[in-house]
């Protein structure tokens, strides 16, 4: 089965690419939540956050704080932001590879609609 961002991070389909290295590739929602709306994903497949494993503690820590840096690079550290894993329909997850939403840039609502 392909799958849409494993296509992005090997380059096959087009995105627009904030940031890559051997494990991460963050590149900007193609339907921005926000002035501010990066996906950060994993280059390794990982279906959704039910499919984690203990081996991928790290990776998930990478992808945490490269949203963080990505933050503070876009001059949201100060201000705030929020990061986002949805997970199954009710979250309204569409994308079945992992990823982090980095949304920001204006004042979030909460609780999330
Ligand atoms: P989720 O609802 O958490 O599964 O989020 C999936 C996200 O992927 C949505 O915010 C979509 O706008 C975004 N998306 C879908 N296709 C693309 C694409 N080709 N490039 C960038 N973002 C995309
Ligand atoms: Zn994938």
């Amino acid at each position: 089965m392909s799958c849409l961002f494993c296509e992005i991070v090997a380059g096959r389909i087009p995105a627009r690419k904030a940031y890559e290295d051997e494990s991460v590739v963050a590149f900007h929602d193609i339907n921005p939540q926000g002035p501010t709306h990066l996906l950060v994903v994993p280059r390794k497949h990982i279906t959704s956050l039910n499919d984690l494993a203990p081996e991928d503690d790290a990776l998930v820590g990478l992808i945490v704080r490269r949203a963080r840096d990505l933050a503070g690079e876009s001059g949201l550290g100060q201000r705030g932001y929020r990061l986002v894993l949805n997970c199954g329909d009710d979250a309204g997850y569409s994308v079945y590879h992992i990823h982090l939403h980095l949304i920001g840039g204006r004042r979030l609502g909460w609780p999330p609609g």
